[in-house]
């Protein structure tokens, strides 16, 4: 199962109970930092969410994420970054909240994708201002932006958000050959690691205590083994 596009914003309820809205609110109205430990809850809350959302892979570069990376692997991304003063009132909107891959998390840093009406706006909402990439819940990803074998990115022909889309591609280096060659030994090496754990729980079918367990653990291997081969090949 791939990203969903449009992605649907099944985290907004989260940030809506009553724990962490005064969490936020706290966030929202003082000096605590992202960071902050008493915000822990909420974080993790978004990015189980949001993984189980994004099917576990990142928003801009659709590459899976491996499981053992899980929390360091995988980055909260604001759109709109948190750091930014006047983008601070939406660090925990809905609206800006993706997981991302920590190369693509990187390479965006502290980027500003906003122009000078979406920083002073108030509200945030498709015609809040223009965006400098495709937005992930106003635009489509698919609509927008083509991934070929390798994986190649580029962006479509007549797309409605067609020079935001190459902007995003090269922006976040997503076609420089190191990084495809990065992507595929980091693919290879994950089926690789899958193959071995699937060999191994083939041989070890007792430790799992009921068959249900075990049959839902090899469907799970089957499908990250398949989903490798589908970022690499696109089969
Ligand atoms: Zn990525």
């Amino acid at each position: 199962m791939n990203c969903p596009d449009p992605l649907p914003l099944d985290h907004a309820k989260i940030l809506r109970y009553k724990n962490h809205k005064a969490r936020i609110s706290e966030f929202l109205s003082g000096s605590m930092e992202w960071k902050d430990d008493s915000l822990k809850p909420v974080r993790d809350a978004i990015r189980k969410s949001l993984r189980a959302t994004q099917a576990q892979s990142c928003f801009y570069c659709r590459r899976m994420i491996a499981t053992e990376r899980r929390n360091m692997g995988e980055a909260i991304e604001h759109f709109l970054d948190k750091s930014k003063s006047y983008y601070r009132k939406w660090a925990f909107h809905p609206l800006n909240l993706v997981i991302a891959c920590q190369p693509c998390n990187f390479v965006k840093s502290t980027k500003d994708l906003g122009d000078a009406a979406v920083q002073t706006a108030t509200y945030l909402q498709p015609h809040t201002g223009t965006f400098k990439w495709p937005h992930p819940y106003f635009d489509s990803y698919s609509e927008n932006i083509k991934i070929s074998p390798g994986p190649v990115y580029s962006p479509i022909p007549g797309a409605p958000r067609h020079n935001q889309a190459s902007v995003m591609i090269k922006d976040l280096e997503l076609n420089s050959i190191a990084d495809i060659d990065d992507r595929v030994q980091f693919t290879a090496r994950e089926i690789q690691k899958l193959q071995r754990r699937a060999f191994r729980m083939a041989r070890r079918q007792r430790k799992f205590g009921s068959k249900e367990r075990y049959e839902a653990y090899l469907t799970e291997l089957e499908n990250r083994i398949e989903r490798g081969f589908s970022d690499i090949f696109m089969v």
